[in-house]
């Protein structure tokens, strides 16, 4: 049996599935889910982020975070947890960046938000030294000042995609013709959740949400804005998403969603409004959206590089310019890739990010 299979069954008994039921067992079903069953990350897998480009971006975002914690008083106890951790690079890169702050290694408590076994499973050989503690969900964190990192968790949280039919709306769903996977509509329909949709779209065009980004943005807001602290967001997306951008990767290469489920990596854009009214309505204050590159550049990315050049020569040269380039360069990750920092309404925003 395969993923395919089971997912054939389901639908012959249940009927079509939201797309968000379908990107949820194509990703997490326990037995054949994409990122139960593998490490998809680097060269060999099926897609690389920023941690994995260059040691330089965990340094950099663990450097802003301590910099909160001090602007903040050092409060001691504190979590430093990461939603999303992959193989545990950036934390890695972060804890060795932060090492000379005076007290924060003493104080924390590294919390990891995982959902693969796999994955958990080698974060904790790259994390061994930290002990860190694996939670299910942002629910669990404990009730003290948070720091956390996020880089492209929320893009794997399952949405769901409507289409406007007049003022209502159609929800795409997931069925078979002729055995095979087939997008489908089911009927048009009121969408409460989509009140506000109705100004900025037009008849026919698809809008998506994401109903497990708000909960967990709400679980790290109320702490941030109860006992302190801050959280940094990355991902791509924009302000307002419009537009289908359910995206299927494998092998480094666009695929069809619908094809090989729980072979390849599906993702969709980040709403960041969906997140920020979630951060504001749990007392959160929330810093502008920034573009990667600006944020990074902000942060000191190039001196960085500079430094790390300073000994080398030949081809460990030209990759290192070439991550900088990559993590930074409009035409590359610098501008699809977008900054939110969450931070208490009572503190000054997050180093590189602007109220
Ligand atoms: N942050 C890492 C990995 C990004 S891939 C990096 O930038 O390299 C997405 C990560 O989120 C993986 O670790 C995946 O297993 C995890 N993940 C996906 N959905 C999740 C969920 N619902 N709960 C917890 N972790 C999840």
């Amino acid at each position: 049996m395969s993923l395919a299979d089971h997912l054939a069954a389901r639908i012959q008994a249940d009927g079509p599935m939201s797309v968000a039921a379908y990107m949820g067992e194509c990703l997490l079903h326990p037995q054949y889910g994409y990122y139960t069953t593998r490490d998809p990350l680097g060269a060999k897998g099926d897609f690389t982020t920023a941690p994995e480009i260059s040691q330089m971006y965990g340094e950099l975002i663990g450097l802003a975070l301590a910099q909160c914690w001090l602007d903040q008083g050092a409060p001691a106890p504190f979590t430093l947890a990461e939603l999303g951790p992959g193989r545990g690079t950036l934390m890695a890169d972060l804890l060795r960046a932060t090492r000379g702050v005076p007290g924060f290694h003493a104080a924390m408590q590294i919390k990891l938000i995982e959902a693969s076994p796999k994955l958990r499973s080698t974060q904790a050989r790259t994390l061994e030294a930290y002990a860190p503690e694996w939670l299910n969900s942002a629910d669990a964190l404990p009730d003290q000042p948070l720091l956390l990192v996020a880089n492209e968790f929320f893009d794997a949280l399952p949405i769901r995609q409507f289409i406007r039919s007049g003022g209502s709306w159609s929800e795409r769903r997931i069925g078979l013709t002729d055995g095979r996977l087939a997008f489908g509509l089911s009927p048009a329909a009121p969408q409460p959740a989509l009140d506000h949709r109705l100004q900025d779209t037009q008849e026919g065009d698809l809008v998506e949400i994401c109903d497990a980004a708000a909960p967990v943005t709400q679980a790290i807001a109320s702490r941030i804005a109860a006992h302190g602290g801050a959280a940094l967001i990355v991902d791509y997306g924009d302000w307002r998403a419009l537009g289908d951008t359910l995206q299927a990767l494998r092998a480094h290469k666009p695929a069809d969603p619908l094809l090989a489920p729980g072979e390849a990596d599906l993702t969709a854009h980040v709403d960041f409004e969906a997140l920020a009214i979630a951060a504001k309505t749990a007392g959160c204050a929330y810093t502008r959206l920034t573009p990667q590159g600006v944020f990074l550049e902000r942060l000191g990315i190039t001196d960085r590089a500079r430094a790390l050049a300073a000994p080398l020569q030949g081809e460990p040269l030209d990759s290192l310019i070439a991550a900088h380039r990559r993590l930074t360069h409009p035409d590359e990750m610098g501008n699809l890739f977008k900054v939110l920092g969450l931070y208490p309404s009572t503190a000054a925003p997050l180093p590189g990010l602007n109220p």
